[in-house]
């Protein structure tokens, strides 16, 4: 090909030739066949020239940055490593955090790479396909520098031996994951609304905000540094995500109703699932942050509610059950610290019950609530451990058919009382922890009903045996060293230890 001397190409050119310029119009086969998946779920596409490129970026120029970033942070990591980086955090309870995060959070990066990769594959728009794929490439990306970043901590520290395998097995990793798969054996569409939309624009700061600020604050560097890496990253994929809400809304209005029912629909899934980072931020961080209220609140009403409101114009009103978050908002926390506290022994973390000046903390954030309701349990559990009795939950939890959560909710209008729900569907009863999870189901019962839900599976025999000794086996878990209190843990003493030596050191 001869060099253009005379003119080179502007970034906006060449990201229209890569975008439209490389598509073609099958001629073998008819489009439909070529394309199968993006018209069943009933939107309607008139001109997909329309849509607008969130990315606008070539392929060359996304390897140079990506490839910029990815030096940077190596060379953190690898500083982080030399100095003895996990010496400076502020306790090892913080590592458990840490724990979550990577069995919970990193395998749903890969799983996005993979939905994406399958959505670029089956969208009939060449701009929709680059979108997605670039998104795909972000998303390995992500699950990389994560497991590099975080793989220092599992020379020290229990329970990071095996997230893959954890993933796929462990009990409360199945909310997670049924979350993901749930979005990915949807259609394209609502595949985009569920990630890019609900979970990557909507519901994003409430994840990562948390845990970044968490990582700073308790000097773990090598998560701020990934967290940094992927900041921009992550900003592209919000733009991805208005910009997919905005071209289906603005396509065809008969849209709407069905872009309404997945908003909904991805919004309480996605709130239950960061029931998990309402405890993680109120009970797992030694040095807290804002407490999850606080985080709701600016993160969620503020912010949301703008959102919904410039959203109106396409006649697309707040998601239906946005109203009962802020009724839990005073409890989630509590409740969900207080269910892995109750199956801590088959779990790969450590729970504990809050010290003193926790739970004065505790108290101020949640001042209608904590002392009236939270304090007296810990009392409670406080004493029963000082007499040897560890209180370790030995009956196996009811499951939320919808999120697979314990059903440790409580009815929004009484935190006294165990929220429960049902539905009946071929003869069979479905249980629910909220009018949101059964209302999702009863939207979808065929899917819903094949939900994987580890206590039903141990109960069918399907899980290693009988017993938690089989069960944790078949998790690949080390008993006694990954699960149980944290008191007494090896973590625990391998932390203290450091202290004394350090401590000894200094004098
Ligand atoms: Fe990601
Ligand atoms: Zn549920």
């Amino acid at each position: 090909m001869a060099v253009n001397k005379k003119k080179r190409m502007g970034i906006k050119e060449r990201y229209s030739l890569l975008t439209r310029g490389l598509g073609w119009d099958t001629t073998y086969q008819p489009e439909e066949k070529v394309y199968p998946y993006d018209k069943y779920e009933g939107i309607i596409i008139h001109d997909w020239d329309e849509w607008e490129d969130p990315f606008r970026l070539t392929m060359d120029a996304y390897w140079k940055f990506q490839a910029e970033k990815e030096r940077k942070l190596y060379a953190v990591i690898d500083s982080f490593a030399q100095n003895n980086g996990h010496l400076g955090i502020t306790d090892a309870r913080y590592i458990n955090a840490i724990k979550i995060f990577l069995t919970g959070v990193s395998p749903l990066e890969y799983a996005a790479a993979r939905g994406f990769t399958h959505v670029g594959r089956h969208f009939g728009g060449v701009g929709a396909r680059v979108a997605c794929q670039m998104q795909a490439i972000d998303e390995l990306r992500h699950v990389q520098t994560q497991l590099h970043s975080m793989s220092h901590y599992n020379k020290y520290f229990d329970g990071l031996h095996n997230r893959g395998h954890m993933h796929d097995r462990v009990w409360y990793l199945s909310v997670p994951k049924s979350f993901f798969d749930d979005a990915m054996t949807a259609g394209p569409f609502e595949f985009l609304t569920a990630i890019s939309f609900s979970f990557e624009y909507v519901l994003t700061n409430l994840l990562f905000v948390p845990f970044m600020s968490g990582a700073a604050f308790n000097g773990d560097m090598a998560t701020v540094t990934f967290g940094f890496s992927a900041q921009s990253d992550e900003a592209r994929h919000m733009t991805l995500g208005l910009g997919v809400i905005k071209f289906m809304l603005e396509q065809d209005e008969r849209n709407v109703p069905i872009v309404q029912h997945w908003i909904d629909k991805w919004f309480w899934r996605g709130y239950r699932f960061l029931s998990l980072v309402a405890m993680m931020m109120d009970y797992m961080l030694p040095k807290r942050i804002m407490s999850w209220k606080e985080a709701w609140e600016i993160y969620f009403e503020d912010a949301g509610t703008s959102l919904f409101e410039d959203l109106g114009r396409y006649g697309i009103k707040l998601p239906k059950f946005h109203d009962i978050p802020a009724k839990e908002k005073d409890r989630l926390s509590h409740e969900v610290w207080s269910i892995f506290y109750n199956y801590t022994h088959a779990a790969a973390f450590h729970t504990w019950v809050p010290n003193e000046d926790e739970m004065q903390w505790l108290d101020s954030k949640y001042p209608d609530t904590f002392n009236k309701y939270y304090r007296p349990r810990y009392d409670h559990w406080q004493a029963e451990k000082d007499a040897g009795n560890r209180f370790y939950n030995q009956t196996l939890p009811m499951l939320c058919q919808t999120c697979q959560i314990p059903m440790g909710f409580t009815e929004p209008d009484d935190p006294t009382t165990i929220c429960f729900r049902s539905s009946e569907h071929n003869g069979e009863t479905y249980h629910f922890c909220s009018d949101g999870c059964k209302n999702i189901f009863d939207h979808e019962p065929e899917k819903y009903v094949q939900a994987w839900l580890p206590v039903h599976q141990i109960y069918q025999g399907n899980c290693g045996g009988a017993s938690v000794e089989d069960v944790l086996e078949w998790y690949k878990l080390n008993k006694s060293v990954d699960n149980m209190d944290y008191d007494g843990s090896p973590d625990q003493k391998l932390w203290e230890q450091w202290q004394a030596d350090r401590a000894k050191a200094a004098s």
